[in-house]
């Protein structure tokens, strides 16, 4: 099964209207049909990314969202918001909230159905700390994660989901998981859907890697078999690296 490279970038707490404009006036005449490719921006930037999106393939994610539709939830958005604010992917699970905002396994599962339900492209983060690590725990960290993300989703929408495996100890410190490493996560990830599903499901689902990926490593890390694309933190800042992860091939 040929599964389409999908990178995209995470904006986290930074940019603004100004930075988006000048990235996509240099981002969008280097965009090409082999990668799919997309930012997950702030949510005061999802409607201006998706204005400069409007007439090309390219993604505008959100970087979460609540899984209730409406209510009682102060500072929250639904999926149905971040749509109406233009985005048509979001990222569920990042790390970042799993430690500062109490993100939990359940939650997770709760925000993937509510993604899928609502048809937006769901990027579920999962992946082990140093200590768990070092601990000899990551694979079964891991696996207790995309188990519980993948909760009671049926296989028809497990395919729609992109799983990414992203190291806690690798995001935003500089130090990259060896593509080995990153493979052997991946493939192990494949096996974890393959016994949820079947061999089709686990074929077509598509897992990227993240952490600390940039223009140095990415053509290493995308030459791996079971490694279908990247979540991009600091090196998706700057169109210039972000244009060369994307033309990772070349
Ligand atoms: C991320 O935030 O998902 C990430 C991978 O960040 P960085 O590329 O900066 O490590």
């Amino acid at each position: 099964m040929l599964r389409k490279p999908i990178i995209v970038g995470n904006w986290k707490m930074n940019g603004s209207s100004e930075m988006l404009n000048s990235f996509m006036d240099e981002l969008v005449p280097m965009l090409n049909e082999r990668v799919e490719s997309g930012l997950a921006v702030p949510y005061t930037l999802l409607w201006p990314l998706g204005e400069r999106a409007e007439a090309i393939d390219f993604r505008v994610g959100a970087q979460n969202m609540h899984y209730e539709e409406k209510g009682a939830y102060t500072g929250e958005l639904s999926a149905s918001m971040i749509i109406e604010a233009k985005a048509d992917t979001v990222i569920i699970g990042h790390s970042e909230r799993r430690t500062y905002y109490n993100e939990t396994d359940e939650s997770v599962n709760a925000k993937l159905k509510s993604a899928l339900k609502n048809k937006i492209l769901p990027i579920v983060c999962c992946g082990e700390s140093l200590e768990q690590r070092e601990a000899g725990e990551a694979k079964s960290v891991t696996e207790k994660q995309v188990k519980a993300a993948l909760m009671e989703i049926p296989k028809e929408d497990a395919i729609k989901i992109v799983i990414a495996y992203e190291p806690i100890w690798a995001i935003g410190t500089g130090k990259t998981a060896s593509s080995q490493d990153a493979e052997d996560m991946a493939s192990h990830i494949r096996g974890i859907v393959k016994d949820l599903y079947d061999d089709k499901t686990a074929d077509s689902i598509r897992i990227q890697y993240g952490g600390s990926v940039k223009p140095a490593n990415v053509k290493d890390i995308m030459s791996m078999p079971n490694i279908d694309g990247a979540l991009v933190g600091g090196a998706s800042l700057k169109a210039e690296d972000f244009i060369k992860l994307l033309r990772f091939y070349e």
